[in-house]
């Protein structure tokens, strides 16, 4: 099992770099230290008091790495949530989760309306520093939900994905082989509080690599971060698409300067093929691996390593992972033939136990096995997957994955909002470029401001769309609007 197997990382590593943001560097034994205090600490508060979930929250320090792991091994589950969301948004995900503690990795106090015991930044780092002898023993079962990962939901609240233990030992053994070699520096991208993080963060802890993260915005300063990253000596990178577009769009990014770059791991969002090519050109012996997964099935269920003589016009997302099936189903969930499109259906060890506190029919029972129907609409053709579109609203907006409904719902939560529609503009590949909300007001003096303002209270920033206020919705003939 995962725990057990990072426990022999931490002894054969011992003076190797575990974690590495733009200000420091923490070794293996260090990180084992901190983990074992913290682990210590839980354990003698949940013997006064169960605890069952904490929140840890806050920015790829590696405290919340301590934390994940020191919940991980007292049999916690712990609930990430980057310290970029708004007051709100955490305060909905308090109340949700019915969490019992929350973790804060950074300098910054947290109001919650729950007031929910918060450990601050500054016991925790009294806490981790702390010399005593501690062993650390795995107490999370296969069946426990080891962590809840929340994203956007139509209801206007996020909703929360309880992955189990099992799940994640299903993902990490599988994508520890589709990857084959060890890589020694791993660069994470996404956030902590995103599911794509547990593919570098875990692959890092359970062969003995580097995780190479950077807390700044990358947007501050390419310049400064492609420094920052030729000096970590970059192996590897788990990103998404948008991503690597960003990269491309500087020349600086080649293999001159990047001659340790070794593979690219993208999920997420399309792979285009003019994305690959570009890659090509300009790093000639890369591996790219292209993989397909919602967080309700564990970061990722199929995978294809591209072949730089073959970049077919639409790139498949691969076959599907060990101990999972997919099946391509319509409306009754009958499973379609080869070529024919329906909807991607998920069955087996990936499918997350459920949603917390929330209903969904999302969740089925297929044949006696669990299954997630995705929502997303694809095809098979000679033995691989290809994703085409969604049968819905959601969005994937600069790697994110947004629900319009979720705007449209807190904007209607606004009372001087009469009227609103929200549409995800694309470029001709498809691509969300920008995020429209067309809005009828009931009160006329409300000005765009005070709405971006408003919203930047419940929503996260990179969910906030381009406001447009009408006199009214225009409406064609049929009583359509226009605007959709
Ligand atoms: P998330 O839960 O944030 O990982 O987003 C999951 C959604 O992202 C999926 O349901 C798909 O709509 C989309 N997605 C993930 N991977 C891919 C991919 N390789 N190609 C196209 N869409 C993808």
């Amino acid at each position: 099992m995962l725990l057990d197997d990072i426990l022999k990382v931490f002894e054969e590593n011992k003076n190797n770099i575990a974690y590495r943001n733009e200000k420091y560097e923490v070794s293996y034994s260090t990180l084992y230290k901190y983990v074992c205090n913290l682990y210590n600490y839980l354990n003698a508060i949940n013997l006064e008091k169960k605890i069952a979930k904490i929140i840890v929250y806050g920015n790829k320090d590696v405290t919340m790495i301590t934390s994940f792991l020191a919940c991980s091994f007292a049999g916690i589950t712990y609930i990430p949530v980057d310290s970029s969301i708004s007051k709100e948004r955490l305060n909905n995900i308090i109340k949700l989760s019915n969490a019992d503690l929350i973790i804060s990795t950074i300098d910054e106090e947290i109001c919650n309306v729950n007031n929910i015991d918060v450990i601050s930044f500054s016991v925790l780092k009294n806490i981790i520093k702390k010399t005593e002898n501690i062993q650390l023993i795995p107490l999370m079962k296969e069946d426990d939900v080891y962590y809840i990962i929340f994203t956007s939901g139509t209801t206007g609240v996020p909703k929360g994905v309880e992955v189990t233990y099992k799940n994640l030992n299903s993902f990490i053994y599988w994508f520890v082989d589709i990857i084959k070699h060890k890589y020694d520096n791993v660069l994470n991208q996404a956030p902590f509080s995103f599911d794509l993080s547990v593919a570098d963060i875990y692959y890092s802890l359970s062969v003995g690599s580097t995780l190479v993260t950077y807390g700044s915005s990358i947007y501050e300063g390419l310049y400064k971060y492609f420094i920052y990253l030729k000096n970590s000596h970059i192996n590897m990178i788990v990103c998404t698409p948008t991503f690597i577009e960003l990269l491309l769009c500087d020349k600086y990014f080649n293999n001159e300067n990047f001659s340790d770059l070794k593979i690219l791991f993208f999920c997420g969002e399309v792979l285009r093929n003019d994305i690959v090519k570009k890659i090509y050109e300009r790093f000639r012996n890369i591996r790219i691996i292209n993989s397909y997964g919602p967080t309700e099935c564990t970061v990722a269920v199929t995978s294809i390593e591209l072949n730089k003589n073959i970049i077919t016009k639409d790139i498949p997302i691969g076959k599907e992972k060990t101990n999972t099936n997919i099946h391509i189903v319509d409306k009754e969930n009958n499973i379609l033939k080869d070529g024919q499109v329906g909807e991607i259906l998920i069955v087996g060890d990936s499918v997350a136990k459920d949603y917390i506190n929330f209903n969904s029919n999302n969740f089925i029972d297929f044949c006696g096995r669990h299954g997630y129907l995705t929502g997303d609409i694809g095809y098979k053709l000679d033995n691989e997957i290809y994703y085409v579109s969604r049968k819905d609203e959601q969005i994937k907006y600069k790697g994110y994955r947004i629900e319009l409904k979720d705007i449209e719902k807190n904007l209607y939560n606004l009372k001087y909002i009469n009227k609103a529609i929200v549409k995800a503009n694309k470029d001709k590949y498809g691509k969300v470029v920008n995020i429209n909300a067309y809005i009828v007001l009931n009160d006329k003096n409300i000005i765009k401001k005070d709405i971006e303002k408003r919203l930047l209270d419940v929503l996260p920033k990179y969910m906030i769309p381009k406001i447009f206020i009408l006199d009214e919705i225009p409406i064609n003939k049929n009583g359509k609007s226009f605007i959709l």
